[in-house]
């Protein structure tokens, strides 16, 4: 007696700034079924980003809009910027039957918690020690001492938090914690590295 339609899920995946949540992230969204939505902020682009595709670039002016008209499930204040997903792309994933992954903080993923309105499922990824997490920031080289410093303090904060998520994978092994998540999600397979 299941014929109703397939209801998407919000699928909300967290973890400090090198944990490796975005490359999940890129994973999860080439599965079938999966979308992913286009958060609004008002930091700047860095190079290589497009607007509309990365992010919808906005001006502080356009944000408090936003805000105003309630357009956002959530939004949180992150490294100094602001950043929100719109309700527009969750209603338009979830009436399609699909899953929206949403790479948001931990202050967001609280938020989409209390929303209640959509059915939800948070990770928590987590690096194997702080001591790792330096390790693969440093070796991005992207970003200054300061600004490494500043996500390390951070990420301590926030991986204090992981308690609050349904579900908390440890990152040792991209692969492993890849198809660790896609067993929790009841998704089939895992997309292979390196392609698309
Ligand atoms: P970045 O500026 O490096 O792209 O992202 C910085 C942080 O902002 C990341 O931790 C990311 O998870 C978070 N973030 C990106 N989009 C959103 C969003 O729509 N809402 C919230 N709450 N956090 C977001």
């Amino acid at each position: 007696m299941s014929s109703e339609p397939r209801r998407g899920r919000l699928i909300v995946i967290s973890g400090p700034s090198g944990s490796g949540k975005s490359t999940l992230w890129k994973r999860l969204v080439q599965l079938p079924g999966v979308a992913f939505s286009v958060s609004a902020t008002t930091r700047p682009p860095r190079p290589g980003e497009v607007n509309g595709r990365d992010y919808r670039f906005v001006s502080d002016e356009d944000f408090d809009r936003l805000v105003r008209e309630d357009a956002f499930l959530e939004w949180a204040e992150v490294h100094g910027r602001r950043y929100g997903t719109l309700l527009e792309d969750v209603r338009h994933a979830l009436e399609a039957g699909k899953d929206l992954v949403l790479e948001i903080d931990v202050q967001g993923a609280e938020q989409v918690r209390r929303h209640r309105e959509f059915p939800s499922v948070s990770i928590f990824v987590m690096p194997p020690s702080l001591e790792e997490l330096e390790r693969r920031l440093r070796g991005r080289r992207s970003e200054t001492e300061e600004q490494i410093q500043r996500r390390l303090s951070i990420a301590a904060g926030e991986m204090q938090r992981a308690g609050e998520y349904d579900h908390k994978v440890v990152n040792d092994d991209l692969e492993r914690m890849v198809a660790e998540v896609c067993t929790i999600l009841g998704y089939e397979e895992p997309a292979e590295e390196g392609r698309g």
